[in-house]
């Protein structure tokens, strides 16, 4: 008789509090149910399953750590915790969830004024309308701080947006999306919340991906596109007011990335208890038992940092850094443990059916997204010697 699989090795989560450890376990117990069965074939095929979004909308965790207009002010940890569990069942609905909750939400609750908060955040908290996050370019991916290309001008008859946004998620049926773009005149970057009616706004579907194949990323083509002045956010003054979302929105990948990580190894360490080569379960090896372990080292360690890391979020002392630092090395971490689970895998690690194979898939792309691993290295480095080494 085996042990039960025991992925929280060192026993962080007896850490929360009765109460949040029920959510975390009530939002398992969902994603368990209702998300696992369809996500394989839905993957398969490149779609969005769009009837889970009410199922979704009922575990009242979107925009779980702002206050008010619906939104339950919970901690960043437990947010964190949301988005491990949802990354651990599978890295595209977390990826939803993290676009619509930190991104585009977080957006409006960071950089928009009150009416803007009240017209749209209630709404998405419920998730009646759906946000996207539009700030990478075709030709700008990692050099968007400096070099976007997409501008605004201000008309009388309102902003003028031109330009083009690639990767945008959700962007194919969002409500709204939120569009950074260079202002003409005074050279910042400013954000506009961009309804999806809007003439001279179009989105084009990516297709071909071969990581997180149910979030439908989307090519945005604005053409003079007239945003109203009471759509653009009134806090975002500068791309430092965008960056304060993406610091918030690295911090919650590095947790999706430790759910992945959590997932991976969890089924590949299940199959190998089952697997039998030579007569034997393939787990009595010591090369495969070598490999388990390896896993669960780095899952642990990602497990403990991302812990701290929402405390320090919690306490108001995270910075840009430390969300990058956590960035990369989750991301880093949950790379090598997902082809890993492959390996111990055989075979039937690249087939769907044995769920490790979307993982293995997935995490290149959160590997890419949110900063790529050169560029939260950069942030970090730049931090501990003081010297920017981006141009
Ligand atoms: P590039 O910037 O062209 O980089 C290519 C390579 O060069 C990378 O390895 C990079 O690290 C390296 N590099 C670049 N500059 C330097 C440097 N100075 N020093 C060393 N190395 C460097 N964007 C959004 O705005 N909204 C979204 O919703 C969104 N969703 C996404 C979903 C998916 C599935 C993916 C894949 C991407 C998404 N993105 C989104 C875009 C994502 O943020 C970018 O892909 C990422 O920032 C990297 O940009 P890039 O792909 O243009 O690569």
């Amino acid at each position: 008789e085996s042990p039960p699989i025991n992925a929280d090795f060192y026993g962080v989560e007896t850490k929360l509090n009765p109460e949040d450890r029920a959510l975390q376990l009530k939002v398992r117990a969902f994603l368990e149910a209702e998300i696992k069965p369809l996500v394989n074939n839905y993957w398969l095929h490149d779609e969005f399953p769009f009837e889970i979004i009410p199922k979704l909308a009922e575990l009242n965790i979107c925009g779980y750590t702002y206050e008010g207009y619906g939104c339950a002010g919970g901690t960043s940890l437990m947010d964190g915790i949301i988005a491990a569990e949802f990354g651990r069942i599978d890295p595209s609905i977390a990826t939803f969830l993290g676009v619509q909750s930190g991104l585009a939400m977080g957006s409006i609750y960071l950089c928009g004024s009150e009416e803007q908060k009240a017209e749209w955040l209630p709404r998405m908290q419920q998730m009646q309308v759906i946000g996207a996050f539009g700030l990478t370019e075709p030709e700008i991916g990692s050099g968007a701080a400096g070099g976007l290309t997409t501008t605004c001008k201000k008309t009388e008859q309102g902003w003028v947006l031109n330009g083009q946004k690639k990767w945008i998620g959700n962007s194919t049926f969002s409500d709204i999306t939120i569009i950074w773009a260079r202002d003409l005149d005074d050279g910042e970057v400013k954000g506009f919340i961009v309804k999806k009616e809007n003439p001279g706004f179009e989105v084009e579907k990516i297709k071909g991906k071969m990581a997180l194949r149910i979030v439908q990323n989307g090519l945005i083509t604005m053409k003079d596109c007239v945003v109203p002045e009471s759509d653009r956010l009134a806090l975002a003054n500068s791309f430092k007011d965008t960056a304060k979302v993406l610091q918030m929105t690295r911090a919650g990948v590095a947790w999706m990335a430790v759910g992945c990580a959590r997932g991976a190894y969890e089924n590949a360490l299940a199959y190998t208890l089952e697997r039998k080569q030579f007569g034997k379960p393939i787990a009595s090896f010591q090369l495969i038992q070598n490999h388990l372990v390896e896993m669960l080292s780095n899952l642990t360690a990602m497990q403990t940092l991302v812990f701290r890391l929402s405390e320090m979020q919690d306490a108001d002392e995270l910075r840009d850094e430390h969300a990058s630092l956590a960035k990369v090395f989750c991301s880093l971490r949950t790379r090598d443990i997902v082809s890993k689970a492959r390996e111990v895998m055989g075979g039937n690690g690249i087939l769907l059916e044995y769920n490790v194979a979307r993982f293995l898939a997935d995490a290149e792309a959160i590997y890419s997204y949110e900063g790529t691993k050169e560029i939260n290295s950069l942030i970090v480095g730049r931090s501990i010697t003081g010297i920017s080494a981006f141009v």
